[in-house]
């Protein structure tokens, strides 16, 4: 494939969402702290970690690395409609993505980077879980060309 024609492609590929099942095996802070757990597993697989505070609470928050699955695990109980806060558990740095809402409830999201994959982005509102993966690179993207077609797989 030509750069010229792999560019062309991206350019139409990019900004599309994708909101199949997809695994997360590798998640960072924007610090670049590995976020993953094998201490707490989710349905066999380690979980991602980030520390929780709502109000004047404070504990571990296990996230379900199945995309589109909710088996979270926390260590704080917190009512439905509460919005709450994520910090990396390593370099404390806040996990709230600025100038971003969610787009059902304009509560504050957080973002976590997923080397070479994207990005989810997510509702900070208990109950909601507004989930949806922003791609923002296709290093791990295979594409398949035959003629007219094209197959993105990732
Ligand atoms: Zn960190
Ligand atoms: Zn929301």
């Amino acid at each position: 494939m030509t750069d010229e024609l792999k560019n062309k492609i991206f350019s139409q590929l990019k900004g599309i969402e994708y909101d199949k099942v997809i695994d997360v095996q590798h998640a960072h802070c924007p610090k670049g702290c590995n976020l993953m757990t094998d201490e707490v597993k989710i349905n066999g697989m380690d979980s991602i970690m980030v520390d929780l505070k709502w109000k004047d609470k404070e504990g571990k928050i296990y996230l379900d690395p199945e995309y589109g699955s909710y088996n979270h695990k926390s260590e704080v109980d917190v009512p439905d409609g509460e919005v709450v806060e994520f910090f990396c558990p390593h370099c404390g740095v806040s996990l709230t993505e600025e100038g971003e809402k969610c787009s059902t409830c304009s509560s504050p999201v957080f973002h976590i980077d997923l080397p070479n994959e994207g990005t989810v982005i997510g509702c900070l509102k208990k109950g909601c879980f507004d989930h949806r993966l922003k791609v923002v690179s296709f290093d791990s993207m295979h594409l398949e060309l035959d003629n007219d077609f094209i197959r993105v797989i990732m």
